[in-house]
């Protein structure tokens, strides 16, 4: 692919054998009318089951796929975060494999990027049809608290169903639990955040990598982390330069 992709969708995968060829299919079916060049990165975070096998047949028949595998099982924010440092899109969209994000709804994202520099998925409207009651409270209550400290009024953080512009990532902190902060690791770097209602759906095959305890409590001790750097990270631009070399 000689043109660089206007969107690089990115997707973490662990254990999703059974999901990625629906969803490869449905993105395509989703992105290839749009007319945009774009690509599809998944990154296998080291499955146990036949997905890179499968993800090895896919890339042979969908050129706009591209597929890497982590050497160890290392988690969806690193995962999330080395598809996004492999991305060559201008607008980065990320998204699970297990189809609980709804492809359809990319062109609702691409048309809300010139509302802000990353938009955000929310799932409120549509809790209900994608998970349990458990599911839903654990993470009103996680969502509860990480805007209480943060002082943030993001309505659905643990949505990564995202987009957002390539020069948003540039300076990104990345740290195990990562993908839950984005917007707001986004904000302490002067980028502006917008959301919108997406579509939530069940887990099409396969369980979660997550349980009731990991989801509410795991995030608590990063959020200290995050809280500190809303509070104590810089950032500033040059205005004048006097006797420097040119940039090259
Ligand atoms: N994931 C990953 N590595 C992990 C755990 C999860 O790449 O160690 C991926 C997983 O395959 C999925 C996404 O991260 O694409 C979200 O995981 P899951 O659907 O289990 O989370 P939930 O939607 O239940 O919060
Ligand atoms: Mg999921």
């Amino acid at each position: 692919m000689a043109e660089n992709p206007l969107i690089s969708v990115i997707v973490p995968c662990y254990n999703e054998q059974d999901n990625l060829e629906p969803l490869v299919k449905l993105l395509s079916d989703v992105l290839t009318p749009l007319s945009i060049p774009y690509e599809i990165v998944i990154t296998d975070d080291c499955s146990r089951d036949d997905s890179w096998k499968i993800l090895n047949q896919l890339a042979a028949q969908h050129p706009h796929l591209c597929i890497q595998r982590l050497a160890n099982n290392s988690g969806q924010s690193a995962a999330l975060w080395a598809g996004i440092q492999a991305a060559r899109g201008r607008y980065l969209a990320t998204l699970d494999a297990d189809m609980q994000n709804d492809p359809r709804d990319l062109p609702k994202f691409l048309a809300a990027m010139d509302q802000a520099d990353c938009v955000c998925g929310s799932r409120i409207e549509k809790r209900r049809q994608g998970d349990n009651w458990v599911r839903q409270i654990s993470s009103k209550i996680a969502n509860g608290v990480r805007n209480w400290i943060t002082h943030e009024t993001v309505t659905d953080s643990g949505c990564c169903y995202r987009m957002f512009k390539r020069e948003c990532a540039a300076n990104l902190k990345f740290f195990k639990g990562m993908h839950r902060f984005l917007p707001t690791l986004f904000k302490i770097d002067g980028f502006t955040v917008a959301e919108i209602p997406v579509n939530h759906q069940h887990r099409l095959s396969g369980l979660s990598k997550y349980g009731v305890w990991n989801r509410v409590f795991a995030s608590a001790y990063d959020l200290i982390a995050v809280r500190w750097m809303q509070k104590r990270m810089f950032r500033f631009a040059v205005k004048e330069k006097v006797n420097f070399p040119p940039e090259p």
